[in-house]
Formats: C-alpha cells, sequence, structure tokens
C-alpha cells in the first residue's frame, strides 16, 4: 500500500520541489490539497490526479478527518502557520509533516509534539538532509575515525534577501530572520555531524536596521557551540550574503562539504595523511533526498517506527534556536 500524502500550502517548495518527488516515490503518493486559493488547487489537482472531494481551504481543513485516502498532512506553510496546521491535522488523526523551521517557538513546538503524542500520530520535520548521500557519508565517516577524533564543527548557511515585501522578512509570518530559515541548517548539520548537543551557547548578531529588509527580523547571526566531548562549533547565517559550507574537522583530517544542503550538486572532500581527495558517496536511500523523506515517513506509518527526523529533534532545535536569540540579545552564553 502507498501512504496519502495531503499537501498544505501550494507555494513553491510544496508545487516546484515537492509535489513532482510522489512520481518517483515507492510508498508515497498524492492524495489531496489544501490551499486559499481553489482555482490554484483545481490546476493542481488536474495535474497530480486529484479528486475534487480531497481538495480543501483552510476553513474546510478540519474535514480531511473523513478522508481514509489522507495518512499524512505535510505542512508547506509560512513559519508561524506550522503550528496551527500541525496540531489541526493530528486533531483530525492524521500523521504530520512539517518544513522546518518546525514552529516559532519552543512553546509552539512543545504543543505540537504533544498534540501528535495525545492524538497517537506521527511528526516528522522535512529534514531532507538526513536522506542527502553526502550528508549520509559525512556523518559515517565523522562516526568511524576517518578524520580522528572530532575536534570543530563549522557550519554557514544564507543567502541575499531581495524583496523587502516576502513573508520570510515579517517577523509575524517567518518567527525571525535568516536563522530560522538557513540557520536551523547549520544548527541541524552541527548537531548530526559531531551526534552531540551543545551544552552552552554564545551568539551575536550583525542587522542594519536601516535596511528595509531588516526592519522586523535579524540579517547575519553567528554562533558559538561547547559541545560536551569539548568540540567547539562555530555556526552563523545571513540574509545578506551567500554560504552554504560545512566543515568537520579531527585530530587526523577534514571533512568538506561545499555546498552542503542545497536541492542537488552537493560536494563532499576528505582532507587526511597530507592528502585531500572529493569523495562521490553511494546512492542514498531513494532517487533524491526528497524522494527519501517522502518514503521515510511512509515507510515509519506503514511499519511503525518513528521517524529518524522526528518532532523531538525539531524541539531541540527550537531550543537552539530560541537559546541564540537570548544570546545574541544580551544574555550572554546560554546553558542548556
Ligand atoms: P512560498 O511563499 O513559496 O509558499 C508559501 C505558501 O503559503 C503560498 O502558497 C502562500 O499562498 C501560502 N500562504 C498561506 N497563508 C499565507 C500567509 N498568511 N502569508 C503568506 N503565504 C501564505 O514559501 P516556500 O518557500 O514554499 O516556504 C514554505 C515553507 O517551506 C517554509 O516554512 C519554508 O521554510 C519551507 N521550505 C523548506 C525548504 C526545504 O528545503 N526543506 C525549502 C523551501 C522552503
Amino acid at each position: 500500500r502507498k501512504i496519502g500524502y495531503a499537501i498544505v500550502g501550494l507555494g513553491y517548495y510544496a508545487t516546484r520541489i515537492i509535489m513532482p518527488q510522489f512520481a518517483n516515490c515507492r510508498s508515497s503518493r498524492l492524495t489531496a490539497l489544501v490551499s486559499g486559493d481553489m482555482a490554484k488547487a483545481r490546476t493542481f489537482a488536474a495535474q497530480y490526479d486529484v479528486p475534487e472531494r480531497s481538495l480543501y481551504t483552510y476553513d474546510t481543513f478540519d474535514r480531511i478527518r473523513d478522508n481514509p485516502d489522507v495518512d499524512v498532512v505535510y505542512v508547506i506553510l509560512p513559519n508561524s502557520m506550522h503550528a496551527e496546521y500541525t496540531i489541526r491535522s493530528a486533531q483530525a488523526g492524521k500523521h504530520v509533516v512539517t518544513e522546518k523551521p518546525m514552529s516559532v517557538s519552543v512553546s509552539e513546538a512543545e504543543a505540537m509534539v504533544a498534540a501528535c503524542r495525545k492524538a497517537g500520530r506521527k511528526l516528522a520535520v522535512g529534514y531532507r538532509s538526513h536522506f542527502q548521500p553526502h550528508n549520509i557519508l559525512a556523518m559515517k565517516l565523522s562516526r568511524d575515525g576517518s578524520i580522528g577524533t572530532r575536534r570543530y564543527v563549522h557550519a554557514e548557511h544564507g543567502f541575499v534577501q531581495g524583496d523587502p515585501t516576502k513573508w520570510r522578512l515579517k517577523k509575524a509570518l517567518a518567527g525571525g530572520g535568516s536563522l530560522m530559515d538557513m540557520g536551523v541548517y547549520s544548527v541541524q548539520a552541527m548537531r548530526y555531524l559531531t551526534g552531540e548537543e551543545p551544552a552552552a551557547i554564545t551568539a551575536r548578531s550583525s542587522t542594519d536596521r536601516k535596511d528595509p529588509r531588516f526592519a522586523e527580523v535579524e540579517d547575519m547571526i553567528s554562533w558559538t557551540f561547547e559541545f560536551p566531548s569539548g568540540v567547539i562549533g562555530h555556526g552563523m547565517s545571513s540574509y545578506s550574503s551567500n554560504h552554504n559550507h560545512v566543515r568537520l574537522t579531527g585530530d587526523k583530517g577534514r571533512i568538506d562539504l561545499e555546498p552542503a544542503t542545497p536541492y542537488e550538486g552537493q560536494a563532499l572532500r576528505i582532507a587526511r595523511g597530507g592528502k585531500e581527495e572529493r569523495l562521490d558517496p553511494p546512492p542514498g536511500p531513494a532517487v533524491n533526498q526528497f524522494v527519501g523523506q517522502l518514503d521515510h515517513m511512509a515507510e515509519c506509518i506503514l511499519n511503525d517506527r518513528p521517524p529518524l527526523i522526528s518532532g523531538e529533534m525539531g524541539l531541540q532545535d527550537m531550543r537552539i534556536v530560541d537559546a541564540i536569540y537570548r544570546s545574541a540579545a544580551g544574555g550572554g552564553t546560554i546553558r542548556l
């Protein structure tokens, strides 16, 4: 059996990146659409063979409870709407995948985890890099001693924002700036490459508040993590410069992922024993990271297993994001 997905929010990531991937899935199919714009929903419904009875507006969304073709709801809305639609989906008896960042606050993320637990439904966050072959190989090389004892991890993500009217630059919809959007990739990579959780966090932000793009949200933010093993982490995110680089350094070598987390085109280099080489990873669990993520959730539902990219993982990221913001706002070093 294939697990049926409803997609909520028919914006760029949903329609251009995720929806075309169902054709490549082994265990997932697209069965319902939720949108504020029914004309748009009908156009995509025709393209993907979704019946009229499985189209919903935000007002009729709760009726999805009665749709047996929908097993899981994938929330691909602006960040501040993730919590509401995750909780409504769980209350409608559906499993949930929510996009990153999981929410715009720790308390929302806790409420999302609690709602899914109460309903007995699974919750996952759209952390596609866990299904991406270069990132999977980097995790393995980190763990198997290929670069010796881990000492330092560095992660930077960013791009140059343009139009100041976009929702990503509105605090009420985005919850924050570059950290919420791109910084979560840096935080995630620092966690999955070290396999550790930061014990202490110190952060600084640099934002030109006169720039109309940054009237409400931060531009650049950087942070230091102190990990229990003694590894030091340095992460950053930016909305005014381009970055997509993750580096893990041990006492015998170094791994570089650059670019680390784009939709495609990742590259991995390893330096050890005086030599630096590019490594091509074995294939991942699926034809690409998006299919890997969609089918992973479907197979977790079919086999009643917890998703690797769990709500708890997202909640921990929100705790870290919150600590970064508190430290950058003058809170000094925050101990977790
Ligand atoms: P987008 O602006 O292209 O799409 C957002 C959709 O939400 C639009 O269809 C819009 O009509 C709808 N919407 C509903 N209510 C809205 C409101 N009040 N204001 C604005 N839009 C509203 O955005 P996107 O790039 O598709 O991002 C959507 C989510 O997906 C975000 O949480 C983002 O972080 C996440 N995302 C994840 C990845 C990834 O690689 N995992 C990539 C891109 C985006």
